[in-house]
């Protein structure tokens, strides 16, 4: 068989990082990324990009453990290597602070991120609504130059990247041989997935150079997260909202609520609003499927409905696509060499 021709369709994380993994892991394919939007018009382009995992209800938790700790460690290499500037990835540290005792003190992730421990009571003290707390180092990825950094490395491999709707994956067969959906929300209409619902979230960027700590209240829905060049001040989880208009009323709730963490983002300057839609679903979809139409087979793997946490557990979840786009491959050479005999 001729080298495979894969098309991954999506270029938001998911998608830039599983086309990587795939040319990566098989380089005799050819492999083409299609999709409508490129970065900067992603939801991976509006995320804050943290590494603190989400839990997906409908996956076994070693699963999610096992695609966190590949994803933080093929960060952190590139956090302490040459490229961490341009790829925007690196380390931080903070809190996490709660107004009760959580029900879980340590959450299964507390050993793959850095010094995970209790806070000291002095450190509370900066949180008087707080009763208790966790510190740790963690990653972050600054997103647009995250996504343009994954390109770069894909292009310089020869992969191909077009501006392409798809309309229908079957449209796909007669030129390639193997797709890849890593649609994100995009996936409701495309394949028709009732399972997988937006979860909007509007967040602000603001320029605070003085915010080098990371603080994030226990219930997921207040946090500041510094980046390189800018904070990320969030957030909202509006469940089965479409609308990607930004709500004034919440920019002003956002940014009381962060206030009330870290007063001192009250001098906060340049603040602009941002909305994307999480691809939420029980579990992520990460599986082989075999489409097929008058004895004609197009094989598909699926790869989207990350919700939260699609950038906590990209790289795991990409390794996993690509072994599967190996089996196809294998399939696929199988059938030809019994085509021959
Ligand atoms: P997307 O980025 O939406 O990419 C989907 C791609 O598919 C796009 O390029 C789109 O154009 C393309 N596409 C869709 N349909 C079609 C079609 N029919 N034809 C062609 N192309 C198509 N996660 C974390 O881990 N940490 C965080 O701190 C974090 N913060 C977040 C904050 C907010 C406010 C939001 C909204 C999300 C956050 N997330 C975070 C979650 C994270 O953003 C998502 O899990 C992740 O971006 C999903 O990536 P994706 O590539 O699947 O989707």
């Amino acid at each position: 068989m001729a080298a495979p021709k894969v098309a991954v369709v999506g270029a938001g994380v998911i998608g830039l990082s599983t086309a990587l993994c795939i040319v990566e892991t098989c380089p005799s394919c050819s492999v083409t990324v299609l999709s409508d939007q490129f970065s900067p018009n992603t939801t991976s382009d509006v995320a804050a990009g943290m590494l603190i995992p989400h839990t997906y209800p409908g996956t076994p938790i070693h699963v999610q453990k096992q695609w966190f700790k590949e994803t933080f460690a093929y960060l952190f290499a590139i956090s302490n290597s040459a490229e961490a500037s341009e790829a925007g990835i690196h380390l931080v540290s903070g809190w996490q602070v709660f107004k009760n005792t959580p029900k879980e003190e340590l959450p299964f992730w507390s050993d793959v991120v850095l010094g995970f421990r209790p806070m000291s009571e002095a450190e509370l003290r900066k949180f008087p609504q707080h009763r208790f707390g966790q510190a740790f180092t963690t990653l972050k990825a600054d997103c647009p130059p995250y996504l343009l950094w994954l390109e770069k490395r894909l292009k310089a491999t020869g992969a191909q990247m077009y501006t392409r709707k798809v309309a229908d994956l079957w449209e796909l067969h007669s030129e390639y041989n193997i797709v890849v959906n890593c649609t994100g929300i995009g996936a409701h209409q495309l394949v028709g997935d009732a399972k997988l619902l937006p979860v909007r979230g509007q967040v602000l960027k603001v320029h605070a150079p003085w915010v080098k700590n990371f603080i994030r209240d226990g219930d997921g829905l207040t946090y500041i997260y510094p980046g390189i060049h800018r904070v990320t001040l969030g957030g909202t989880r509006e469940k089965e909202s479409w609308s990607l208009s930004p709500d004034p009323g919440t920019t002003k709730n956002i940014f009381e609520r962060c206030c009330s963490l870290e007063p001192s983002l009250r001098g906060a300057q340049d603040i602009t609003v941002k909305v994307g839609l999480r691809p939420s679903r029980w579990c992520v979809r990460l599986e082989r499927e075999v489409l097929s139409q008058g004895g004609v087979k197009l094989p598909v793997v699926h790869n989207y409905g990350h919700g939260s946490g699609g950038f906590s557990v990209h790289w795991g979840t990409a390794k996993e696509a690509a072994r599967l786009v190996g089996e196809c491959i294998a399939a696929l050479q199988g059938s030809s060499s019994r085509a021959k005999l």
